[in-house]
């Protein structure tokens, strides 16, 4: 590994995600070493070392790979304050002197999976996702409960553990709580966790180089199996015959098997019907979609993690409740959005306002749209008020008209991506500071007001069902 392969790994990399992004994240690493496989980097913030690794570790990788550098793993590590730079950076560097060991998954890197290095095959767990960073509302209650009995150990009474829900809900959260929670109850016991796709990736290389002995010997030692996204080998004939092999040898023996899906077993269609039957043997929780109140308190959460970082961090009021009302509920969707909105204001040096928000988030914004519609909220809310939309749209300043008129508006500003001079045009051809002056009043109401606080509420949650 030369000097020369980093170059020319930076500039493939630059091609890859852009001048912007390349200057921003990449050009601050500085490359200190690649020994054993490991990639070592210094960098300025603990942030841009999370950011990197989890935004281009992947493309890094494979990068390195390419440019023949056995690379399966990237390291990162707060550079000492002695470099010179801006006091800003200076300071944010100050008060992240911990180390940072990201670990970027293996499985992303054939070069890893395939080295048999004699231990139980499995991924690294993320030490991010513990039970205590694990926000716990309605949705995921009953399956935090069931995840936080199985993580005690103990005598095996839930065999198989099924854990299912969609996209960015927490299930590989979940997962890698539970290991690193048995792991630290009973160091000694054999925790392996993978992905299904991992699995059927051994799998096929033990076929290949006839190892099916070893593979099934490797497979049948662990005390705790743990395979997240199962629907992966649905369809895929053998692999999934070894699986439910692997299954029944485990469970034969006792030994605690933790799956998770992203549907019910009973809904999984190419899953063949032995195991699905099987997977429903245990006990079969699901995760939610995520409801209002948590992904605000998940938001709450995050900001706090992220205040040690920056403790200069000023967010305006209202916006991380706007966000957990427009953003989907895929967890992982508000979270990017969230670091995105958190490296933007510290790169610029601004306080998070609203209007910062709906700028640097514009596309998650519009791709996580309910698709609530100005008209719509006109009519629901003439509807509401038995109003006709001519009078609601009319210039009549009369109170009973003109309070609803500015709840729809506030409406529109807090349920749409459209700007300010967009909604006055649609009521009316009004001014754009009308606008504002209706979202400010009933911003006001709502904190002193019930019946115009109960009916903002009562209008959103019918504009959103
Ligand atoms: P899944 O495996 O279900 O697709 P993940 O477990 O990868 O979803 O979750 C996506 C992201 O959202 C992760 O960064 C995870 O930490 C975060 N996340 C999901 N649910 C929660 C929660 N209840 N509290 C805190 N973070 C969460
Ligand atoms: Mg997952």
């Amino acid at each position: 590994m030369t000097d020369d392969t980093w170059g020319r790994v930076q500039s493939e990399l630059q091609r890859t995600i852009g001048k912007d992004a390349f200057k921003t994240w990449i050009e601050p690493l500085e490359l200190s070493a690649i020994e054993n496989g490991v990639a070592r980097f210094l960098v300025p913030t603990s942030f841009i070392g999370n950011w990197v690794s989890r935004n281009f570790g992947d493309d890094l990788l494979r990068i390195f790979g390419r440019n023949d550098a056995k690379v399966h793993r990237l390291d990162f590590n707060v550079r000492s304050t002695r470099a010179p730079g801006p006091a800003k950076s200076q300071q944010r560097a100050d008060t992240s002197k911990s180390n940072l060991q990201a670990v970027v998954n293996e499985a992303a890197n054939p070069a890893a999976a395939g080295g048999g290095n004699g231990g139980v095959p499995g991924s690294p767990l993320d030490a991010r996702f513990t039970f205590d960073s694990f926000v716990v509302g309605k949705p995921n209650e009953l399956a935090h409960a069931a995840a936080r009995r199985v993580a005690e150990g103990g005598p095996v009474t839930f065999n198989p553990f099924f854990l299912y829900g969609g996209v960015g809900l927490g299930k590989t959260h979940l997962m890698h709580a539970i290991a690193w929670e048995l792991s630290r109850r009973n160091p000694a016991a054999k925790v392996v966790y993978l992905s299904a796709e991992q699995f059927m990736y051994r799998f096929v290389q033990a076929l290949r180089f006839k190892d099916m002995i070893g593979f099934k010997e490797i497979f049948r030692s662990v005390d705790v199996l743990m395979v997240d996204d199962v629907q992966f080998i649905a369809g895929k004939d053998s692999t999934q015959d070894e699986f439910f092999h692997t299954f029944n040898a485990l469970v034969e023996q006792n030994k605690q098997i933790i799956i998770s899906g992203d549907r019910s077993p009973s809904e999984m269609n190419d899953l063949d019907d032995r195991i699905k039957s099987r997977l429903q043997w245990g006990l079969v929780v699901d995760l939610h979609p995520t409801d209002y109140e948590l992904r605000l308190g998940i938001l709450q959460q995050k900001v706090e993690n992220h205040r040690e970082m920056y403790p200069d961090l000023r967010i305006a009021d209202g916006v991380l409740e706007f966000l957990a009302h427009r953003i989907s509920t895929n967890v992982r969707v508000l979270e990017g959005a969230l670091t995105r909105l958190f490296a933007f204001a510290s790169l610029v040096g601004r306080e998070v306002t609203l209007d910062l928000a709906q700028d640097c988030l514009a596309d998650i914004l519009r791709a996580s749209d309910r698709k609530v519609t100005i008209d719509e909220i006109i009519r629901k809310v003439a509807d509401h008020y038995n109003l006709r939309l001519s009078d609601l749209l009319s210039a009549r300043r009369t109170r009973t008209i003109a309070r609803p008129r500015q709840v729809a508006m506030f409406l529109s500003k807090t349920l749409t991506s459209k700007s300010l001079p967009e909604i006055g045009r649609r009521f009316g051809g009004r001014d754009h500071t009308t606008v504002i002056h209706a979202v400010r009043k009933i911003e006001e109401l709502k904190a002193h007001d019930n019946q115009i606080a109960e009916d903002v509420e009562l209008l959103r949650r019918m504009l959103e069902a």
